[in-house]
């Protein structure tokens, strides 16, 4: 069994860093995610909760230390609080951390679960704080549900980040006031930019806004003074004095970091991913069902040897990089 060996692929890079997709549904249909007439799998395809325990137990023996759960919404899969606490219990063979990336309106019905799990931040997703432009963004989600979920992991104790993703002509006049609500509450935020990912209604090179010129507009209202901080991520931060909270940036297409990448993606139905802009990739589902462990290590070993350098993500083409959206490979 060869089960201690660290993932390190042939660029150098020591993977210990898993995003894990619980499912491909969602309960919203963000514009730069999904195509309004999404279709989804069927739920016999997904990975089950006990083979998704199984599959992170394999990862965290070889030395994957973080987990992010996420989807699709990780938050509509039936189950999700007993995986959460399986995924938890991984703690004492080494998972150094659990979190979720959440579209937040079903926190109040699970925020104190996750936290009782051992999940200790999370990330939420909100584009906008005017409720009109949120249910347009997100193709008619109630903006009071998520504030309410917001609430809700606040009051289980969870930590929370503010993903934005930053949108030319949507929400570009609302970077500084959301900075300023989310320090008011106590909430890090990561502005993001839009990446190619699968068709969906419109040019998605209308709405591209590279983060500089984010920066720029909240450089008018607060004082931002570049961080050492990281969260394992290719956010890079700065702390703002104003706020006593911090504000990152992730500009795939800007600012290329694919050089300290350091994790793999894995869809709900168990295609695990070397890159987000890639297609290399290799199918865990039949080995994991097979019960085969050192199969699944040398498919592990074989995905890392193919993960590619770098991303080739240009919004100059007409195609989107990969066919696939986001919301499959798992944000
Ligand atoms: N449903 C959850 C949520 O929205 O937080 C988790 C999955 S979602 C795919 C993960 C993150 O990816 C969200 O923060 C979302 O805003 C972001 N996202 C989705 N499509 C994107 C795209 N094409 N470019 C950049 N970010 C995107
Ligand atoms: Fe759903 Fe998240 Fe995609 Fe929005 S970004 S459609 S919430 S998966």
């Amino acid at each position: 069994m060869t089960a201690a060996r660290a993932l390190t692929d042939t660029h150098g890079r020591t993977i210990d860093y898993v995003r894990l997709s619980v499912t491909d549904r969602c309960n919203l249909r963000c514009t730069y995610c999904m195509a309004e007439d999404m279709t989804f799998l069927p739920r016999r395809e997904l990975l089950t909760l006990e083979e998704l325990a199984e599959l992170a137990r394999h990862f965290v023996a070889r030395g994957v230390r973080r987990i992010r759960l996420t989807g699709g919404e990780p938050l509509v899969r039936r189950g999700i609080g007993d995986l959460a606490d399986a995924l938890g219990a991984l703690s004492v063979d080494g998972l150094a951390e659990l979190t979720m990336t959440t579209n937040g309106m079903a926190l109040p019905a699970h925020a104190a679960r996750l936290a009782a799990a051992g999940m200790r931040r999370i990330n939420v997703s909100l584009d906008t704080l005017d409720p009109a432009r949120f249910a347009a963004i997100t193709r008619g989600g109630d903006l009071a549900q998520v504030l309410a979920g917001l609430d809700a992991a606040q009051a289980a104790g969870l930590a929370v980040k503010i993903n934005m993703v930053a949108l030319n002509g949507v929400n570009d006049h609302e970077f500084a006031a959301m900075l300023g609500w989310c320090g008011a509450r106590g909430f890090d935020l990561s502005l993001i930019e839009t990446m190619p990912l699968g068709e969906v209604s419109g040019r998605r090179e209308d709405s591209y806004l590279p983060l500089a010129a984010a920066r720029e507009a909240l450089e008018l209202r607060y004082t931002l003074i570049p961080s050492i901080h990281r969260t394992g991520g290719p956010s890079r931060y700065c702390d703002v004095v104003e706020t006593g909270t911090r504000v990152g940036f992730i500009s795939p297409l800007s600012a290329n970091f694919c050089a300290s990448c350091n994790r793999i993606r894995v869809t709900a139905t168990g295609t695990v991913y070397g890159c987000l802009g890639h297609d290399q990739n290799v199918e865990l589902r039949d080995i994991l069902r097979s019960g085969d462990g050192a199969a699944l290590d040398r498919a592990l070993d074989r995905l890392l040897k193919g993960k590619p350098a770098r991303h080739d993500f240009d919004l100059s083409d007409p195609e989107p990089a990969v066919a696939r959206h986001m919301s499959v490979t798992g944000g």
